[in-house]
Formats: C-alpha cells, structure tokens, sequence
C-alpha cells in the first residue's frame, strides 16, 4: 500500500499549534509549565483524542496517546519529541516531531491500517530547560536518567516548583514510568545549515556529536607597548591567537565531523598600549566518537606546551 501523509493536515496543525504563544516575528514562546503550555498541552490531548487514541499523562507530565495494535504485548512503536519552546523559540522545534507522529496516525486511521505492535505518540516535558534545568526532563526521568522527585523539586527564577507547576496546569498524572519501548522515532527539524547545502530536503540522524569543554590560561607579562622591544616580550595574546589557531587546524584533522570552536575571549588589561598579560578564552571540541575527543584533547595539550616553549 502506498501511503501518504496529508501533507496540508499536517501543515495546518502546525501553524494551529503556532498561535499558542505566538510572538510578533513569527516565533512562538511557549515555555514549559506555562498556562500557554497548558494551552498547548490541552490541544494536542484533543487531537489525539480525535484520532482515536488513548491518552496517558505521567507523574512528570509527559502525555502518551496510543494507538492500539494487533498483539497488545508487543512494546509500542513510540514517535514523538516536545511542544514546549526556548523563550524566543520557533514553529517547529519540537512540534513537528509530535505532530508529525500524529499525522502518522491519522494517516494509518484513513485508511483502516491495523499494525503488529501498538503505535504511540509522546510529547515529553520540559525538552528546553530554559525555565527549568535539566534539560530533557521529561524523557530523562522517563528513561530513569534523573531520580522524579529531583525533577519534580526543581525551582524556577521566581521559586516556583516544576512539580506544583505540574499541578497547576493539571498535568502531574500517574501513569507509569520506564515503560518499555519497541522503537522510537523523533522527526525534527535541521538545526544546521548541511541539508540546504546539500540540497537535501530529509536525512536521518545516525548519532550526536560529544562535546568537550576546556577554559584555558594563558600567562605572559604586561609591558609597555612603546619601551618593551620585540624580542623581550611574552605576550599573552599572541601566544593564544596560535592557539586558536591550533583549535581550528585540531578540528580539520579530524574532519569531516571534529568541531573545534573558540568563542570567548577575555584579554587583560586588555588596553590598546599594553602588551597583554594574560588572556582567558573557551575551547569547544566536538566529535561523534569518545576516541575522536580524546585524540582532539591530546593535539590541544601538545600544542599548549609547544606555544609555551616557544
Ligand atoms: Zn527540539
């Protein structure tokens, strides 16, 4: 059978769901465990209800529906990502990928597909972790990556527990926890420029970058840019502009996927007639293997005590 989503159903969710939190420019903030979140939340449970499937919420308010399959011992199929946004977020973040997960089952609805395995569709709390941390609350203690009641006594700016939150909104339920899961599929928009480049319009994520963070001290010795000769000087900033530069080289060693990014920088006494004495700055390293990170880190360190002899 060859089927095909409605492409225009699919599209006009997406700009309904939009409007929740809907900002001036076009993007969308919707932050989690808001009354506008609430506002989302209630309007997806009734799409789902609407298309038939069964709604669960569990104690960390994330929202289940499912899709009853054939053999009800099997673990669902589970697609699903996030509606909650950044403060200045966008349409599509996470809300493509549950609502693409529920157009999916519209779909196999319009045309009576009974499947092997039950089908679901999640929408986890809190993916962003602007409003609270960590990150990916709501998958993580679903997977048991944080204890619930950490989750759930996390605090806001204002001191607001995400857990009363929770009860405010009327999301805390009691389903529970670390089901089991058959397969899990999360569609989601490109957040990098490759796919455009590329002039592809899909391509499946095959694993996520590892990062590494370093803050590295660079200490050289004040002097005066006029009396101070050349050969006598340990400028601090020369020293790390090489070793941004090293960064960058690091990286294309380990391309096509090493990542190597300074982006802060902080000079002192960071004056137009001093020779600076000491510079702090950022290194990001990125790469989807441990060994890649690891071979990265060596190549930084070597290059710091070559600079430092010299
Ligand atoms: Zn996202």
């Amino acid at each position: 059978m060859d089927l095909r989503i409605d492409a225009d159903r699919l599209w006009q969710s997406l700009m309904d769901l939009a409007r929740i939190g809907a900002t001036p420019l076009g993007g969308v903030r919707r932050i989690t465990l808001t009354d506008l979140d609430r506002e989302g939340r209630d309007c997806v449970v009734d799409w789902f209800r609407a298309a038939g499937l069964e709604v669960r919420v569990d104690p960390i308010g994330n929202i289940f529906g499912r899709r009853a399959g054939r053999d009800p011992s099997r673990p669902p199929v589970v697609a699903g990502s996030h509606i909650d946004t950044q403060p200045s977020g966008g349409k599509f973040d996470g809300a493509y990928g549950v609502l693409a997960g529920l157009e999916v089952v519209r779909t196999l609805n319009d045309h009576a597909v009974e499947t092997e395995a039950p089908i679901e569709v999640a929408a986890w709390t809190n993916e962003e972790g602007s409003r609270y941390t960590p990150v990916m609350m709501g998958s993580g203690v679903f997977a048991g990556v944080f204890p619930l009641q950490h989750a759930l006594e996390r605090t806001d700016v204002d001191g607001k527990s995400a857990g009363d939150e929770l009860e405010r909104i009327g999301y805390a339920g009691s389903a529970p926890l670390a089901t089991p899961v058959g397969a899990y599929f999360e569609a989601h928009i490109e957040q990098g420029p490759i796919l455009e480049e590329t002039r592809n319009t899909i391509g499946i994520v095959t694993g996520a970058l590892g990062q590494r963070w370093f803050d590295v001290t660079v200490t050289g010795m004040n002097a005066h840019a006029g009396p101070t000769p050349m050969p006598l000087r340990k400028d601090a900033l020369l020293a790390a502009s090489r070793i941004v530069g090293e960064v960058n080289r690091i990286a294309l060693t380990e391309a096509p996927h090493g990542r190597g990014t300074v982006g802060f920088m902080q000079v002192a006494p960071n004056s137009r007639n001093v020779v600076p004495g000491e510079v702090k700055f950022s290194v990001d390293f990125r790469h989807p293997a441990d060994a890649g990170l690891q071979a990265m880190k060596e190549k930084l360190s070597k290059a710091c005590a070559q600079v430092e002899g010299e």
